[in-house]
């Protein structure tokens, strides 16, 4: 049992996993908690560690992330670009030496530290030029990303304008912590502007309700009037870009959302007041095998290891 207690919160990927299958918001939130402690008994730790792995387009979105971020935090100052220049062979260096450990199955004995890819664990061939265009999408989007009209504006900002870059937080509704993580919030002309990156094919106006609870964390952190709010999603693979703007009522809507949520994940717990979700019985595994394909939890399911 781990010393940090399993408190109960609400985010959006974990709204989105309960809706996903709850067998595997189980393993996630519950089962696989604590596995991060060397001591833990060795079935939360393999849980633990299989909710570590993440697909080759997760890696690469991830990569993507960490890689604009480098530059909103290191190169945005950087007056002759050389920090910016450098940025993609950075991160493919370090994606080449994840590549390889994840190969070599060391997240085996560092889930914490190693990260390990899924299609690895599973021994899913993948060929060797799918790789290279999961790796390409990283260098396209940083390219983009430096040449975009995005870029020049935010380098023209003044320090103060930047409010939060890739900053876990969390605000209280009725008592209940939503945790979010805006990619980056800035003051821009006059409005509190939250950016979202995506790397996905996805059609960015399905994110709307994602940005909205980063615009109510922006009405508890930086400022009460939801007209002064812009939220953007941001695709710098395909250089697509969409915006949103939430009124009073829409954001009190998603506040409804948010707690309608929070109940139907109470729901099956054990224990809903002491987050005690028991041996998982009531967490059944999704009526359709569409999310197996790329669930991390494959080789611990029942659905699979009957
Ligand atoms: S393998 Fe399928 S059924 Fe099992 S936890 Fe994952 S998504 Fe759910």
């Amino acid at each position: 049992m781990s010393a940090l207690a399993n408190e109960f919160s609400w985010s959006h990927s974990r709204h989105e996993s309960f809706q996903t299958c709850l067998k595997r918001y189980y393993f996630a939130y519950y089962a696989s908690w604590g596995g991060w402690e060397e001591a833990a008994p060795a079935r939360i730790r393999e849980l633990y560690r299989l909710k570590r792995l993440s697909t080759r387009n997760q890696w690469a979105g991830h990569h993507a992330h960490l890689a604009i971020e480098f530059l909103l935090k290191n190169a945005r100052r950087d007056p002759d670009g050389a920090l910016a220049a450098a940025a993609a062979t950075r991160q493919l260096d370090l994606m080449r030496r994840e590549f390889r450990d994840s190969r070599a199955g060391a997240q085996r004995a560092d889930p914490v530290h190693v990260p390990g890819l899924f299609e690895h664990e599973y021994h899913l061939e993948v060929p060797a030029e799918e790789w290279k265009a999961t790796v390409d999408r990283v260098s396209l989007a940083l390219r983009n990303f430096l040449a975009s009209e995005l870029w020049r504006d935010l380098r023209a900002l003044p320090e103060d304008a930047f409010l939060s870059v890739e900053r876990r937080a969390h605000f209280l509704l009725d008592g209940l912590k939503v945790f979010a993580v805006p990619d980056l919030v800035v003051r821009q002309a006059g409005k509190v502007v939250i950016y979202d990156w995506k790397t996905g094919v996805s059609d960015l106006s399905e994110h709307r309700p994602q940005l909205g609870i980063y615009a109510l964390l922006a009405t508890d952190r930086w400022t009460a009037a939801p007209e002064e709010i812009e939220a953007v999603a941001y695709n710098p693979v395909l250089e697509r870009r969409e915006s949103f703007s939430y009124s009073a009522d829409d954001l009190e809507t998603l506040r409804g959302f948010i707690r309608d949520s929070a109940d139907e994940m109470l729901f099956p717990l054990e224990n809903p007041e002491a987050n005690d979700a028991g041996a998982g019985e009531n967490f059944d595994c999704a009526e359709s095998e569409a999310p197996c394909k790329t669930c991390p939890f494959l080789r611990a399911c029942p659905r699979w290891n009957a």
